[in-house]
């Protein structure tokens, strides 16, 4: 009979990096995910190789000290919570101490960051976790470089360079839509792809979703109690044969929710008809303690506690923003 014993350290988090390091662009969510956390007002993305070869992730946020860099390096270390109580009304994105550790598990990872306060940053080695004094004016770099290059049955999984990319794009742009105030910048081997000042959330996401949706979409803020929908939604001249352009952000967090979809498809039924999809950008706000965003490790599906309720008022704030689109452009061609 085969015996029981512990695994290492090291092969636990090379499984956790299992769920939570997918591909590239999941290590991207993380890292950007962590910087916005960090309270920073820029970041600064360089990918290469679409992120295969390197992820680096700049920041002006808080840093780290120099005693806590090789904690933050570890599984179940974290800032975000400290009981059951910060975990039912969690404001941060991150919470689940494990995404740095199940990184360096899988890529060659540094860590230099400067606390504020401190006279100098300090670089942490991800494998040998060496502590030494390095340069930076503040904040935090996170380098990731030859990802899976200790896991190669993982590696064969990569697809080529520019789906891998496209995967990492699409993943800045949703951090992107959702923090306006954040000035961000994506490089793709050394050429700047986007670079986008703080603004209005207009303006952001005209900047990622071009102009033409912005000039076709309806603008929507709607609050009921403690519930807030606002954003942007297409009008019907602007669907789309794909689902490409549906961005639905619950309390900042980027989310795939079947009850969701559908209230907004459920919104559409009536202007939008066959195969067409509609493109938006809306952000549901809401009490932290009404919805769960501890089910999926990488937190892209939520529960809400009152779904009926949400469904609803998903639903009727936009079918009405919607119906009074309608109303206007059918008076305006009358006149
Ligand atoms: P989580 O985000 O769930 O706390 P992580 O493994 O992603 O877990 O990060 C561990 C800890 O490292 C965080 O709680 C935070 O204190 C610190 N940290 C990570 N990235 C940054 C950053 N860019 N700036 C400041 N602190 C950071
Ligand atoms: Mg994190």
């Amino acid at each position: 009979m085969p015996s029981i014993h512990l695994l290492s350290d090291l092969l636990i988090n090379q499984i956790a990096a299992g769920e939570v390091v997918e591909r590239p662009a999941s290590v991207l969510k993380e890292v950007l995910e962590n910087a916005v956390d960090a309270g920073s007002r820029a970041i600064d993305v360089q990918l290469e190789q679409g992120g295969v070869r390197r992820i680096r992730v700049a920041d002006d946020g808080c840093g780290i000290a120099k005693d806590e860099l090789a904690l933050a390096l570890e599984r179940h270390a974290t800032s975000k919570i400290a009981n059951l109580d910060d975990l039912e009304r969690v404001g941060t994105m991150g919470f689940r101490g494990e995404a740095l550790a199940a990184i360096a598990a899988v890529a060659r990872t540094t860590l230099t960051s400067r606390a504020e306060g401190s006279a100098h940053a300090w670089r942490i080695d991800g494998s040998e976790r060496s502590i030494a004094p390095a340069a930076l004016g503040a904040g935090t770099v996170v380098d990731v470089a030859d990802l899976y290059y200790n896991t190669p049955a993982r590696r064969k999984f990569l697809k080529s360079e520019g789906t891998e990319y496209a995967h990492c794009d699409e993943m800045f742009r949703r951090v992107a839509l959702a923090r306006p105030d954040i000035a961000l910048q994506l490089a793709h081997n050394g050429r700047v792809v986007h670079r986008l000042p703080v603004a209005d959330h207009a303006r952001r996401v005209a900047a990622l979703m071009g102009d033409d949706f912005l000039a076709q979409a309806r603008a929507l803020d709607a609050d009921a109690g403690p519930l807030r929908l606002s954003g942007f939604a297409s009008l019907p001249a602007y669907s789309r044969a794909s689902r490409d352009a549906q961005y639905f952000f619950v309390n900042g967090r980027f989310v795939r929710d079947k009850l969701l979809t559908h209230a907004v498809r459920q919104a559409y039924t009536d202007i939008l008809h066959g195969q067409r999809h509609p493109a938006y950008v809306l952000f549901l706000e809401l009490d932290p303690a009404g919805v769960d965003v501890n089910v999926h490790p990488a937190k892209i599906e939520v529960r809400f506690r009152e779904s009926r309720a949400i469904h609803q008022f998903v639903f009727h704030a936009l079918s009405r923003t919607l119906a009074e689109s309608g109303a206007a452009l059918a008076g305006r061609a009358a006149s």
